[in-house]
């Protein structure tokens, strides 16, 4: 009998993963195979499949967490089996959650840090749909009171990400984008007086626009709406979508004034896996006080004998998120928030100085007093013998993933370039970054061939 062939018990011989049966073929595609295969080779074969994914360490396109310490990977090993709605079960999970909420309401300067109420999202999509909820519910409240009309409620923000589009939709409200003015990349103040009526639910402020990195100017657009109330009446209360900014400002812009010292501000929403540094899935949202919550949103479930208000759109959702976002929390107090991003920041800054020198671009936020990122348009798009779709194509050959998209309503014409630095992105990889760019600008310059006119969109 050949050697190969022959058995010890029912060990297989030979157990190369490459050579099982499962690696002789196309992995299933349509149908679920009748056979049960070996661990080791299936886990080989998925894992070779994930490598033709994007390096995550050079995805300069998402505000998210692709790198986290060790300790992080333990932890959220640990909690595989963590369900964050079984209060019950896990009640341990849930006060680590309770702690989060509490320290993030006094991160955000809540009068009432301790007695706030807040929770965890799967990020902050459900953070802000729970947060418009929470708009709609007490308008609506409210009209009804006065014995008002209740069916055409409406939402008013600058160009907001995608989740309040879908908020808008989901939930039956009319979304007032506001378009953007000639050289600003948020909402303006003075803008807000031709979009809001009786029927606005709230405003909402971004902490940090998605398509530029730059902070909406939330203390202005408070104090506007300050004015409407002493002229027109109409008290409108403000939402602040910090998803990015949320765990960025506290630290690298303490005194700016974005936050619940703000008293219009209602609510808040972040996202736990950007700039707080949690794995995927986690987001959170805080109100000012717990009678800014309707409470027939809430939800009760078995706690303890008791039972534990929840207000969410999941039920069953992983805990490992919420117990690493507690461990960053600790881990790095506001000191190391303040280094982390700091050097982010830093880095930014110098890939900005860099850009600037090139020639053909002018930085539109340079990463210093907004999010630690870079945007950057052409200065004169009519005699560049390039685009920045071109340029997003070339680097992408060295694996960089640097999007490029057209600002939205009011600026479409104006085509910008963004690159996200955040933890695990250090300062070396964005000069090696500064590099490539400079020697894509050469190439393209020498030799401007047939230009991409567009891309994929993979900036949200
Ligand atoms: C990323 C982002 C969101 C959506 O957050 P997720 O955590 O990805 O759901 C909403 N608003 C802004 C401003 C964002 O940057």
């Amino acid at each position: 009998m050949a050697l190969h062939r022959t058995h010890r018990g029912d060990a297989e011989p030979f157990d190369d993963v490459y050579a099982l049966p499962i690696s002789e073929h196309a992995l299933p595609k349509y149908r679920m195979p009748q056979r049960v295969s070996d661990a080791r080779a299936v886990r080989a074969l998925i894992h070779d499949e994930l490598t033709l994914d994007g390096n995550a360490a050079q995805n300069l396109a998402t505000f998210c967490t692709t790198w986290a310490e060790p300790e992080v990977h333990a932890l959220m090993d640990e909690c595989l089996d963590k369900n964050m709605i079984d209060k019950d079960e896990y009640p341990q999970t849930a006060e680590i959650e309770n702690r989060c909420v509490h320290m993030l309401a006094d991160l955000w300067n809540s009068p009432q840090g301790t007695s706030t109420v807040g929770c965890s999202t799967t990020g902050s999509s459900e953070a802000g749909m729970l947060g418009g909820l929470a708009l709609k519910w007490r308008w609506r409240e409210r009209r009804r009171a006065e014995g008002k009309s209740t069916d055409r409620p409406n939402l008013v923000a600058g160009p907001v990400q995608v989740c309040w589009e879908k908020f808008a939709r989901y939930f039956d409200v009319e979304l007032r984008q506001v378009p953007l003015e000639k050289g600003a990349s948020g909402l303006r103040a003075h803008q807000l007086r031709d979009h809001v009526d009786e029927n606005t639910i709230g405003v909402v402020a971004i902490l940090g626009v998605t398509y530029t990195c730059v902070y909406e100017p939330v203390a202005e657009i408070a104090a506007e709406l300050d004015r409407i109330q002493q002229d027109s009446g109409l008290d409108i209360p403000l939402h602040i979508d910090a998803a990015s900014g949320g765990f960025v400002a506290p630290f690298l812009q303490p005194d700016l004034e974005w936050d619940f010292r703000l008293p219009r501000v209602a609510s808040i929403n972040a996202s736990g896996h950007k700039y707080g540094m949690a794995p995927l899935g986690v987001g959170w949202v805080v109100w000012r006080s717990a009678d800014l919550l309707p409470e027939d949103l809430v939800f009760r479930v078995d706690y303890l004998g008791g039972d534990m208000p929840t207000f969410a759109l999941n039920f069953s959702r992983p805990g490992g998120e919420v117990v690493a976002q507690y461990y960053n929390l600790l881990r790095l107090g506001r000191e190391g928030y303040a280094k982390v991003h700091g050097a982010c920041a830093d880095s930014a800054g110098m890939l900005a100085r860099k850009l600037a020198g090139m020639g053909p671009f002018t930085v539109l936020h340079d990463g210093q007093g907004g999010l630690p990122g870079v945007s950057w348009t052409l200065t004169d798009p009519a005699t560049t013998p390039f685009t920045l779709y071109d340029l997003s194509d070339q680097l992408r050959r060295r694996g960089w993933q640097v999007p490029a998209y057209p600002l939205p309503a009011g600026r479409q014409d104006t085509v910008v370039a963004r690159v996200l630095v955040r933890h695990g992105i250090g300062y070396d990889k964005v000069a090696l970054l500064a590099d490539d760019i400079r020697a894509a600008v050469a190439r393209l310059t020498e030799a401007p061939g047939p230009h991409v006119t567009e891309q994929p969109s993979f900036h949200h």
